[in-house]
């Protein structure tokens, strides 16, 4: 490969959404295409693959690891593990597999994003799941199981959790995964690449450092670690919610304010960086007075959705995670090694995940240097009505509440974190915004909507508006947060992308 190849396509990025673009792109033998990915390949390493590792991927070279700013509302100490590798965060994360719910769908199309509704993305996450397949945690996790009949204890229906997050229910979880190994985007529509059409080059360890533009100031191509790649027809960018912005930024696409303040030639003023969604999650620790937890799928088995009584809101709006083992295990805890919960004892955690945060926050570029990481600002716990906070304080009394009855308290020797001394709504509410936590679920820093909106990046097809030549396709393009794990929203985001692209030939 020289260094200065041209292809039809180039997509950048070879993550959830970035490896289905490359590869459904290239089913079309009459065109060219070549993915651009920053990190290595996962094929045949077996510390990527096996779902059951991926805690031990946390904070490696396989984890961007981007370290948030001060929060002046919530936990500081958070890093934003992201996945550096063909399947990218798919490569990294548990696996949890929900189609997003049909409201969901709804609010994106009545924000602008037509042909984004129910009915017109059902094709793609159907094609996304019959490529990957569906397998459940395993059934006989015995400290899960107990989870689940408290839940059942509690009154909520036990199903299949994953179908669809649209009912209250408890139940086992789904995972894209076959027989314990993950089916990133990487393994389900990449491998083995020693297979992969002609048509298609797959670049590993090659940084994109900025985007090139040609004499109409459409996009032309990339600078790349290892030279400048063209393309003829499109370019892609599928870096991610928070290397999308960043790369858009570098290259001249962004807030025209803070792009002069860094001396970056303006292309076009957009919002991009702004609206940057998550979902934050906070635990409730309990020491169990036996060992449990065998045998053990993801260490976080067993889910419960819940609605939240005067919110107002029709859907579920808590995602009550089973953790086998103490929330920081999972979190902070094995970033610095200080741990609150003590040592030698057996825990587990139950932790409420805000399904629908309103706190909005931004992705800026630090300098110049594509080297950088952006600057990362969640703005946890800023919306100024409070709901997130009202929300999570739901949640931690839903944990407890949980932990009450019979099937489950019969395990517990007493709470470790935050203690039953923590009672007062005002005290638990402290205790939850410094301890609350990323659940991994970056999104909404290119959003797509209405052409004519100031307020997003991207129009309905994905374009970025007033640039030729070039879209997003990856969880930045999120209007809103659905209220579920993303993973397989971004892949379906991955399939229509290609659908749109090639419709538009
Ligand atoms: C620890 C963890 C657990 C999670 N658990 C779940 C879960 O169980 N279920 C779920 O639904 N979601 C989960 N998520 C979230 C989910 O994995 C992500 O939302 C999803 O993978 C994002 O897809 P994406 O295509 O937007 O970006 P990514 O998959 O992150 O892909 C971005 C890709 O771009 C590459 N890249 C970045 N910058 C450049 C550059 N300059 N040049 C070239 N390439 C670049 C990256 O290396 C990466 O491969 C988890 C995430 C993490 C980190």
């Amino acid at each position: 490969m020289g260094d200065q190849q041209a292809f039809d396509y180039l997509v950048i990025g070879g993550g959830s959404s970035g490896a289905i673009v490359a590869a459904r792109l290239a089913e079309d033998p009459d065109v060219s295409v070549c993915l651009v990915e920053a990190g290595p390949n996962d094929e045949g390493k077996p510390e990527i693959l096996e779902l059951q590792r991926w805690p031990g991927l946390l904070h490696t070279e396989y984890d961007y690891g981007y370290r948030i700013e001060p929060q002046v509302r919530g936990n500081s100490d958070i890093v934003q593990s992201r996945g550096r590798m063909l399947g990218g965060s798919g490569s990294h994360n548990i696996c949890q597999a929900w189609r997003a719910p049909d409201h969901d769908m709804r609010d994106w199309e009545a924000m602008g994003a037509t042909g984004w509704g129910p009915d017109s993305t059902r094709t793609y996450f159907d094609r996304v799941l019959e490529t990957t397949g569906l397998e459940y945690t395993l059934p006989d996790n015995d400290a899960a199981l107990a989870y689940i009949e408290a839940g059942k204890q509690l009154g909520y229906p036990e199903r299949k959790m994953g179908a669809n997050a649209e009912e209250e229910g408890v139940g086992w979880v789904a995972l894209n995964s076959k027989e314990g190994m993950r089916q990133s985007s990487s393994v389900a529509y990449l491998h083995p690449l020693s297979k992969a059409p002609s048509n298609l080059a797959v670049l590993t360890n090659t940084p994109a450092y900025r985007l090139t533009f040609d004499d109409e100031g459409s996009a032309s191509g990339v600078e790349t670690a290892k030279g400048t790649f063209y393309a003829t027809r499109e370019v892609i960018v599928s870096a991610g919610a928070f290397d999308t912005p960043k790369l858009l930024m570098l290259s001249g696409i962004g807030p025209a304010d803070h792009l002069r303040d860094l001396g970056i030639e303006v292309r076009a003023d957009l919002p991009v960086g702004k609206h940057l969604l998550d979902h934050p999650e906070a635990g409730i620790v309990f020491e169990t007075k036996r060992p449990i937890h065998q045998p053990n799928t993801v260490f976080c088995d067993a889910v419960l959705l819940s609605k939240v009584e005067g919110s107002g809101s029709d859907w579920p709006e808590l995602m009550m995670w089973f953790f086998s083992g103490d929330f920081e295990s999972f979190t902070t805890g094995s970033r610095t090694g200080e741990k609150i919960t003590p040592e030698g004892i057996t825990a587990f955690t139950i932790a409420a995940d805000i399904l629908h945060s309103k706190a909005e926050g931004t992705v800026t570029l630090r300098s110049t240097d594509p080297a950088d990481p952006p600057v990362i600002d969640p703005k946890y716990f800023s919306d100024p009505d409070g709901w997130d906070e009202w929300i999570l304080l739901q949640g931690l009394i839903l944990a407890r509440r949980i932990a009450e009855q019979p099937a489950l308290s019969e395990l517990i020797a007493r709470e470790v974190q935050p203690g039953p001394e923590v009672q007062s709504d005002e005290d638990l509410l402290e205790y939850a915004r410094s301890t609350a936590y990323t659940a991994y679920h970056p999104s909404g820093t290119c959003r797509m909507g209405a052409p004519d909106d100031p307020d997003v990046v991207l129009d309905p097809e994905l374009r970025v508006r007033g640039v030729g030549k070039l879209r997003v396709a990856d969880g930045s393009v999120f209007p809103t947060l659905p209220g579920c794990n993303p993973n397989i929203t971004c892949m379906m985001v991955g399939e229509k992308a290609a659908d749109l692209i090639r419709g538009s030939r």
